[in-house]
């Protein structure tokens, strides 16, 4: 698979300058050979705390109208309010995107929908600020029932209490869902509100790819130090240049018949480990309902702690042996732990099983 089947989504947070955006379209013109190439660029920025700097507004709308003259490039901005809209329209935004804290709010979206009523566009809808598919979910169905449409989505991460080491989490499983539910939307990754930092990107990117994500979008600046938002976070063009050299694209199906039956042969293997793993985990629940009934009779408490941090530390010890990873071991235990807490409970509180 080639960069030509992704969408790449480039472009400073915010237009600072008309200078700044020319400098960015001109590296990245030369990057994608003239092709079109697809430009991002905040023009009202949502900012998390007053008295900062909110984006030049309609001055920005009109560097993007004159840079359309002079490159091939469609420019993609975040709109919030039917007014955005009406002004985008006006000066020829290609494509907009609704932002986190728009997404998270069904009145913001429903207005944006109400707006753009056959009106024949793409709008990217970026997740929610928390971990919330259906939320998600009913924002592109919000886009989409408003008729002409081409609604995609895009992953930027959660905004958590401790997201360390990210700005926002990734919970990848999240935007998993998302593309194995809903194949026809496409989603792209934003690894720059994802990171909060340069250093983290590449290998986001790398994994959006590998999940085979649609695409990509990235803030570039041409001096991110004096950037007047992220400034922490934006790539410069070079930096973004090799970012796009140095991601492997994988292919989505096997490429010859040979490779598809070694795969099918280790995917029969997995399918009856899984039957195997199935059928201990009912064998362990089940002497769980017996420890359970015993603890009902003698009335003991169903958490004994102390034994269960004994139990924790000895798989992780015992997963460490076999080279597994002794983190993934003590959260799928946790997992366990969870459902033989429920079965018990039932036992001792409702008397049934
Ligand atoms: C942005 O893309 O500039 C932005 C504000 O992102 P988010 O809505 O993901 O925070
Ligand atoms: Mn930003």
């Amino acid at each position: 698979m080639s960069f030509d089947e992704r969408i790449i989504i480039a472009g400073p947070c915010c237009a600072e300058s008309y200078e700044q955006l020319y400098t960015v379209a001109e590296g990245l013109s030369t990057y994608f050979n003239g092709n079109k190439f697809y430009m991002r660029m905040g023009v009202w920025k949502p900012r998390t705390r007053p008295n900062s700097f909110e984006g030049y507004g309609l001055e920005a709308l009109k560097w993007a109208e004159e840079l359309k003259k002079h490159f091939n490039v469609s420019i993609v901005t975040e709109v919030a309010t039917s007014k955005h809209i009406e002004d985008c329209l006006k000066h020829g935004i290609d494509e907009f995107w609704v932002g986190a804290r728009s997404s998270s709010s069904p009145f913001v979206v429903q207005e944006i929908a109400d707006a753009l009523k056959g009106v024949e566009m793409r709008v990217w809808v970026k997740n929610p600020l928390s971990p919330d598919l259906s939320l998600w979910l009913g924002a592109i169905e919000r886009l989409e029932e408003s008729g002409k449409l081409k609604v995609g989505a895009i992953h930027r991460g959660f905004s958590l209490y401790n997201s360390y080491p990210y700005r926002n989490m990734p919970l990848w499983e999240v935007p998993i869902k998302l593309k194995c539910n809903y194949p026809h939307i496409p989603i792209l990754c934003d690894p720059s509100h994802i990171a909060g930092n340069t250093e983290l990107i590449p290998s986001l990117c790398q994994t959006a790819m590998d999940l085979e994500m649609d695409g990509l979008m990235v803030e570039v600046h041409p001096q991110p130090k004096v950037a007047l938002s992220d400034s922490v976070q934006q790539l410069t063009i070079n930096e973004f240049k090799l970012l796009l050299q140095q991601l492997v694209l994988r292919n989505k199906d096997a490429n010859s018949g040979e490779i598809f039956a070694r795969l099918e042969v280790l995917r029969s293997q997995l399918d009856k480990t899984d039957i195997d793993l199935i059928s201990i985990l009912k064998k362990r629940l089940q002497i769980v309902e017996d420890i359970g009934k015993i603890k009902k009779n003698d009335n003991l408490s169903i958490l004994q702690s102390k034994r269960w941090q004994e139990v924790l530390h000895s798989r992780a010890l015992d997963a460490e042996k076999t080279g597994l990873d002794p983190e993934f071991i003590r959260t799928l235990f946790s997992i366990i732990h969870t459902e033989a807490v429920k079965i018990q409970t039932k036992i001792l509180n409702k008397g049934e099983i």
